[in-house]
């Protein structure tokens, strides 16, 4: 277990320098934050360290500005919807790394807050360098990593200054991510059952293959049902398929036996635009040239009897183009089934950056238990591999 913020000792935080790493990587539009989801996300591990007379100084990249200064991926826009949040001013860091940001977090008042520019402007920062963990550890006194979405780097930010800044621990966010992605995996109620989408099956096999011992069962959807289809034979027509996948698709489907479960039927179009015709086809008619766009009726039907029925449901991948209707029935119709299996008790969390925005389009958002917030950190924690920026958190 990694140490968490809460276990340190509200008299000892108080006048400290807390060294906070927040994912806030949000996306910017005209100059400002155009969804704060990931903002409002660290306002716990912030409103707990300045409700003790800490002072608070946040460090975050944003975009991929390769390690130089670009004013369009600046976090400026993130401090001033900050202040929105917390009613306070917040204290722009404009280079972390200089003698003055180490000032400004000196003058800032108990309860204080700054926010220091993108990390990423540092070409250290991918590159975990030492030298520039040592010049962000000087803005602090501890170090709190909050900072799920980025946890699967080694970055100075997320690495390095971890070693250099003592306690390490993990912020709210952090620890709710650990306790809900870990209970799936390591004390699921049973039946667990995974349901998988997307576009790609190649960012998701190893996912598939680290799954396949622990779950009940797999329900496919998205493309990623079209490369399996391809490797049993059918006609996928012009649907997504990755043909280098094809042959592991029929390895996995022979291993996985009866566990991996591919849909029915399909909603079929020769073109992906809105309010194109559309017919709906068992899985084994797909007319040539046309293209698989959703799971079809009796899939989502099937799919959900078998989602209200789980004790665990671990959602990964939209079961079709949602963004274009009428091709999103099927991800909503999965949605629904997971609120309705929450209501009745089951433990069901929501992996996946697509998947996470179908279902608060949906207004589901607070009808399951646990959305993350981290595409790839949590892909890659699902799939039982070490995050580095949790590795180096102190141990409990
Ligand atoms: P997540 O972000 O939840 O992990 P992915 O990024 O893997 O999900 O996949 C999301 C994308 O998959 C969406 O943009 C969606 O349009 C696309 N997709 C789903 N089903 C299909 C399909 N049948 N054909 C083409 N694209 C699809
Ligand atoms: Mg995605």
């Amino acid at each position: 277990m990694k140490r968490t913020l809460a276990s340190l000792d509200s008299a000892w935080v108080e006048g400290k320098r807390a060294l906070v790493r927040v994912d806030f990587n949000v996306p910017l539009a005209n100059g400002a934050v155009a969804d704060d989801t990931r903002i409002r996300a660290a306002l716990p591990t912030i409103r707990w360290l300045r409700e003790r007379g800490a002072r608070v100084v946040l460090l975050s990249h944003l975009g991929r500005p390769k390690g130089k200064p670009d004013p369009a991926q600046s976090l400026r826009p993130v401090a001033a919807a900050l202040e929105g949040h917390l009613g306070i001013p917040v204290a722009f860091l404009a280079d972390p790394t200089s003698d003055e940001a180490v000032a400004q977090t000196r003058r800032l008042p108990r309860g204080g807050v700054a926010l220091g520019e993108n990390t990423r402007f540092h070409a250290g920062e991918e590159a975990n360098d030492g030298a520039l963990a040592a010049r962000f550890a000087l803005l602090g006194d501890f170090y709190v990593n909050d900072a799920f979405g980025s946890a699967h780097r080694a970055h100075a930010s997320t690495a390095a200054v971890a070693h250099l800044l003592k306690p390490a621990v993990s912020g709210f966010l952090m620890e709710k991510e650990l306790t809900w992605l870990g209970h799936a995996l390591e004390q699921p109620k049973r039946p667990f059952v995974a349901v998988m989408g997307g576009a790609k099956i190649s960012g998701k096999i190893d996912l598939i293959e680290s799954l396949l011992p622990k779950v009940d069962a797999i329900l496919v959807g998205g493309a990623m049902a079209c490369t399996f289809f391809r490797a049993r034979g059918l006609e996928t027509g012009t649907s997504l398929v990755e043909d280098d996948r094809v042959a592991l698709a029929g390895e996995l489907l022979g291993r996985a036996g009866e566990k991996l479960v591919l849909p029915v039927d399909a909603v079929v179009a020769t073109a992906l635009e809105p309010n194109i015709t559309t017919q709906v086809v068992p899985c084994d008619r797909l007319p040539p040239g046309w293209s698989r766009y959703d799971v079809g009726p009796r899939t989502v039907r099937a799919f959900a009897e078998r989602i209200m029925a789980a004790g665990t449901v671990l959602w990964n991948g939209p079961m079709g183009v949602f963004e274009t209707p009428p091709f999103d029935q099927g991800t909503l119709g999965v949605a629904h089934a997971l609120a309705e299996a929450t209501r009745q008790g089951a433990v069901t969390v929501v992996g996946g950056g697509d998947s996470a925005a179908a279902l608060v389009a949906a207004g589901l958002e607070g009808a399951v238990s646990h959305v993350s917030t981290g595409g790839g950190a949590a892909l890659e924690f699902l799939e039982g591999r070490d995050l580095p920026g949790v590795a180096v958190l102190d141990e409990t």
